[in-house]
């Protein structure tokens, strides 16, 4: 359970030992499932933008009535296979999310800038990946003001998603935290292969593919071997389904 992609202790932060994107338990699911089909959301926040107005606070599945899938990564992890991992992309023909931890974007311009440049929508995975389900509402918000900040010396801007670190689901103060830095939707997903577990590309494929439906979003990590050599036969099991990999924001725009 243990990344390999080491996870460096922070001052005055607890890491823990396992740091997958979603520390939580399914059963520790909040019974609220937020949903974009049909823009029924009445949790709506306050946003001067109109599309993410129509979005509620937390995103866990665009809508299902359409033949879309948007992959989203957790962006971090060694920059050799943060390259293979956008190589198979291109390749593929993908366009996806990478949800850059801020430190790791601060040390990686490069990467940050081909991600953009590749197409790929490049969001807010906070400064440090910490377990920010635990932090007092101010150390949560440097978290995720940090990160926002990291993006912009890359891409100009912060980004449009974020996704808290170490949990599914966000807390209301997470949400909190979020709208307040600008993020008005966090980004959660509804199907998670575990591949920072590095279970093996097969585990990989099949899992996600057993599970993907119109308008999943599908937590992937970068800096995972296996997850690179799960790319090629993802993309064409979804292509056999007919879901087309989309970005986060053309999935829920
Ligand atoms: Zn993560």
């Amino acid at each position: 359970m243990h990344r390999r992609d080491a996870l460096r202790t922070v001052a005055g932060l607890s890491l823990g030992a396992v740091a997958g994107c979603d520390a939580a338990q399914p059963s520790a699911a909040p019974t609220t499932a937020s949903t974009v089909a049909g823009r029924t959301a009445s949790t709506t926040e306050n946003s001067s933008s109109p599309a993410a107005a129509a979005l509620p606070d937390e995103v866990r599945h665009g809508p299902r009535d359409r033949p879309q899938v948007a992959l989203t990564f957790h962006g971090q992890g060694d920059p050799r296979i943060v390259t293979a991992l956008l190589d198979a992309l291109t390749r593929g023909g993908a366009h996806v999310t990478v949800l850059a931890v801020g430190t790791w974007l601060a040390a990686n311009h490069d990467l940050g800038r081909r991600v953009l440049a590749d197409g790929h929508d490049l969001g807010n995975h906070t400064q440090h990946h910490a377990d920010i389900k635990n932090m007092k509402p101010e150390l949560a918000y440097a978290e995720i003001a940090d990160c926002a900040q990291a993006i912009h010396a890359v891409a100009g801007s912060p980004g449009r998603w974020f996704r808290p670190s170490q949990t599914q689901y966000a807390t209301a103060t997470i949400k909190a935290a979020a709208r307040r830095a600008g993020y008005p939707t966090c980004l959660s997903y509804d199907v998670d292969p575990r591949d920072f577990t590095d279970p093996g590309a097969a585990a990989i494929v099949s899992a996600t593919l057993a599970a993907a439906r119109p308008g999943s979003i599908v937590s992937l990590h970068c800096g995972h071997e296996g997850t690179v050599a799960a790319i090629a036969p993802i993309l064409a099991g979804l292509h056999e389904r007919g879901l087309r990999p989309v970005t986060a924001s053309e999935l829920l725009t």
